[in-house]
């Protein structure tokens, strides 16, 4: 078992992974009012997984997790985002970090 990564993992692997991501973040989003802790986890998760067969985090995805901590981001709830020149700043109220989107 000495084979080389430098292909990468299969096709069918990565949409395996990419739609455990998605429900991932669907879980996180339900469980967030009851378990924070476990939506977190679910996220942290998901970012494994991308990490794990180098497939992206999809973009609508991306803003519901704070890169700085990896946590959920629920609006209303830890994350305050607001509009600037262009873009759109959220401000993680776990990490008290800021990331900013483009239009
Ligand atoms: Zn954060």
């Amino acid at each position: 078992m000495a084979r080389r990564k430098i292909h990468g993992k299969p096709l069918w692997m990565k949409q395996l992974a990419l739609e455990n991501i998605r429900s991932l973040f669907a879980q996180a989003r339900k469980q967030f009012r009851e378990d924070r802790e476990l939506a977190h986890a679910q996220v942290k998760a998901a970012r494994r997984l991308s990490m794990k067969y180098k497939v992206r985090i999809p973009k609508e995805l991306r803003r519901q997790m704070c890169k700085h901590c990896y946590r959920y981001l629920m609006p209303g709830a830890n994350v305050r985002i607001r509009t600037k020149n262009g873009k759109v700043v959220y401000y993680c109220m776990e990490c008290k970090k800021f990331m900013r989107f483009v239009y």
